[in-house]
């Protein structure tokens, strides 16, 4: 095998965010401190929101924003399997019940028709993932969360860039969550933040995310300018280090260019692919959006391909190109098969999907010629 191996995903890292990381080491000063107060500004800005928190993950933020609504034994969280197992744990974490409903099958998004039928007396929260960078329909979703009075916290970790009828995910709404994990649009290293219009919930999950000290009631009792401090709530340790802000300020700066070329490449898979039997593409929503294009997922037909999604990615490895599996159905992994009595049938679209997705590469720094290179090998693989 003479050329080298391509992979799915690969963050793209400038000169000035590695020069921002080596300036950020030699300062003296490298966990949360003045760069993550920058980004954390410059975040606020991009989404004109009023509460922006950075923290170590994603996870960790769909873990405080939960936490934040304070979950009651036998409260109810719909969401969708479709999704990596994160979104769920953080439910169960946070003392939640997962309720999930299916898949549309033409957006991979969950059904809200399914999230109407799902909804009783329990349901304090929905969970809407943007599958791929594929906005849900916002409108539809949060009517349904004010009729019946629910939150909604919003697992973006696919969808920095996502815009939906003129407005980015994360301007708007109730609550969301992004991830900045290598493979997502932007990458601190490891990194997520949360973002929301509710000042009680932003002021939980600052305090949530470093061990539930609050400096400020210690200085309203106490001289300014100690070292002291009050714990309020027993919290966690979810903060993000300036040397991953170093990184986000200015891979923050490229998201637009990065979305630029997401956007050509999965074009180009688009056209290439439109005529060939063994791939049924991603479909796209009649309202106005942007899709992010986090990842690019078609399903495998497997009559028309004469083969399974794994052994199509088992051929690709052997010609040193990578895919990656985003994702099978979660409900169908054991511990909540036998926590929550989920089984095969449950949810046939997101099943289907599970069995058949399959991520091809796509990033940023990806070029045509090695676009062409993928095209050719799956060509050589069905032909
Ligand atoms: C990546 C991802 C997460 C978790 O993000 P981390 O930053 O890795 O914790 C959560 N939900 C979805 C849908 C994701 O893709």
């Amino acid at each position: 095998m003479s050329e080298e191996f391509l992979p799915f995903s690969r963050p793209s890292i400038n000169r000035a965010a590695i020069d921002e990381v080596v300036a950020c080491l030699e300062s003296g000063w490298i966990t949360t401190g003045p760069r993550v107060a920058q980004f954390t500004e410059n975040l606020r800005e991009y989404f004109s929101a009023p509460f922006v928190l950075p923290l170590s993950s994603a996870t960790a933020g769909l873990h405080l924003a939960l936490l934040a609504l304070d979950l009651q034994p036998g409260d109810e969280v719909i969401t969708t399997p479709l999704t990596f197992v994160a979104t769920l744990n953080t439910i169960i974490l946070a003392g939640g019940k997962p309720v999930l409903v299916d898949i549309d099958p033409h957006t991979l998004n969950m059904d809200l028709n399914q999230v109407a039928d799902a909804i009783t007396e329990k349901t304090k929260v929905i969970v809407p993932v943007h599958f791929a960078g594929l906005p849900v329909d916002m409108d539809v979703l949060y009517q349904l969360a004010q009729v019946h009075h629910l939150r909604v916290l919003e697992d973006a970790a696919h969808a920095i860039g996502t815009v939906y009828k003129g407005k980015r995910i994360g301007s708007f709404g109730d609550t969301q969550v992004f991830s900045f994990h290598p493979n997502k649009n932007i990458t601190t290293g490891e990194g997520g933040c949360v973002v929301t219009t509710d000042a009680e919930l932003a002021k939980k999950v600052g305090l949530l995310r470093f061990h539930g000290i609050d400096r400020e009631a210690w200085n309203r009792y106490g001289k300014s300018g100690n070292q002291d401090y009050e714990i309020v709530l027993p919290g966690l340790k979810y903060n993000m280090m300036d040397i991953q802000a170093a990184l986000g300020l200015h891979q923050l700066q490229e998201l637009e260019s990065f979305i630029a070329r997401r956007t050509e490449l999965a074009e180009r898979y688009q056209e290439a692919l439109a005529d060939w039997p063994q791939w049924q593409l991603p479909g796209t929503p009649a309202f106005a959006h942007r899709h992010a294009w986090h990842i690019y997922t078609p399903l495998i037909n497997e009559q028309a391909a004469h083969m399974s999604r794994d052994e199509f990615m088992q051929k690709m490895k052997e010609k040193n190109i990578g895919t990656g599996l985003h994702y099978r159905a979660a409900h169908l992994y054991p511990y909540y098969r036998e926590e929550f009595g989920f089984k095969p049938g449950d949810f046939p679209y997101a099943e289907s999907a599970g069995e058949r997705i399959v991520s091809l590469p796509l990033f940023p720094t990806m070029t045509d010629a090695q676009h062409d290179r993928v095209l050719d090998v799956m060509y050589s693989i069905f032909n």
